[in-house]
């Protein structure tokens, strides 16, 4: 049987699309076409996803909203899975969330229900899944400070549970860079607070990110990582690199940290830039600067 076929064993046809162009699905506009690109809702249909991809030998791959990774001009083989998986319940300080949930969405709730603590995601345009794997933070906090546990299901079809300290955060990496798994649902455990003190940080980090993020132009947030005595984005601001550009590529104006699509950016242009750019912060400051963004 075909891919197309065992897939509509598994999914209805409306969560199947055939060469679907990546551009569509990442926060730069960048990215070729993937062969299958499916957008399961419940973790069922993930766990068999995995089993035909395994027994067939067919590459997957797992992208949540698309907004820390860029992905080659030649597109991706095999099965790209998208979890829409979106459920969120509130019991008592914590909240439980689906990989599939938006970030933001997440936060107004947490607000709504005056739990406090995930006000700095307020703003960061990804999903759950990617943000627990990516560890995303902002405003001195992170996805490790709310994290009670994740269930997730590895790419032998085995459905886990782990506890805070099994993601093993670190800053912008967890356990998931080294195992491959799809993450399905995350708990959070919050603390109850005053809606509008957490309406108010909330407002207050929206308006830092407008102010300071080129958010007007496609991108992937900060290209690169901070390092332990080093901010990269002030090594670019420094080196003068602000504006440089190749192809449609472009180092934000207003912020260094930011690579942007300004004009039909390619893959290939914004990866000759951050080697442009990490050529330059080495000859200039001998500091290797590393990538925060996710190549697929
Ligand atoms: C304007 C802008 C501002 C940003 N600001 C911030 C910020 O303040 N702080 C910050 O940390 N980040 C920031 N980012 C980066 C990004 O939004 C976050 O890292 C976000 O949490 C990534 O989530 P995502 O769903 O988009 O993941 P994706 O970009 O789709 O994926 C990221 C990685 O996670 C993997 N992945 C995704 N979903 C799953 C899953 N269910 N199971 C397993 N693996 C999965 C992907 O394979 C990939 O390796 C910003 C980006 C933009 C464009």
């Amino acid at each position: 049987m075909d891919t197309y076929n065992m897939l509509l064993e598994i999914l209805p046809k409306e969560y199947i699309y055939i060469d679907e162009p990546m551009s569509k699905h990442t926060t730069f506009k960048i990215g070729g076409l993937a062969d299958y690109f499916v957008t399961p809702t419940k973790s069922e249909q993930i766990k068999k996803i995995i089993v035909i991809s395994k027994q067939n030998n067919i590459p997957l791959t797992v992208i949540g909203n698309g907004s820390n990774v860029l992905v080659k001009d030649s597109g991706i083989r095999g099965i790209t899975i998208k979890p829409k998986i979106e459920n969120i319940e509130i019991e008592d300080d914590f909240i439980i969330a689906g990989a599939g949930v938006n970030l933001t969405k997440l936060s107004k709730i947490a607000m709504l229900n005056s739990l406090h603590g995930l006000e700095f995601a307020y703003g960061i345009p990804g999903c759950v899944g990617g943000a627990i794997k990516m560890n995303s933070g902002a405003h001195e906090s992170e996805m490790k400070d709310v994290v009670y546990e994740t269930s997730y299901i590895d790419f032998d079809g085995n459905i886990k549970n782990i506890n805070n300290e099994e993601h093993k955060f670190e800053y912008r990496k967890t356990r998931f860079f080294d195992e491959k798994a799809i993450i399905l649902e995350t708990k959070l455990k919050l603390v109850k607070g005053n809606k509008e003190d957490i309406r108010e940080k909330m407002d207050e980090y929206i308006k830092i990110r407008k102010e300071r993020q080129p958010l007007e132009y496609p991108s992937a947030g900060s290209v690169f990582k901070r390092g332990k005595d080093f901010i990269s984005a002030k090594l670019i601001d420094d080196a003068g690199l602000k504006g440089t550009r190749i192809g449609g590529a472009e180092v934000s104006k207003k912020h260094a940290g930011f690579i942007i699509n300004v004009n039909n950016a390619s893959y290939s242009d914004v990866i000759n830039l951050i080697n442009y750019i990490k050529e330059e912060i080495y000859k200039k400051f001998k500091v290797n600067i590393e990538e925060e963004i996710q190549i697929i």
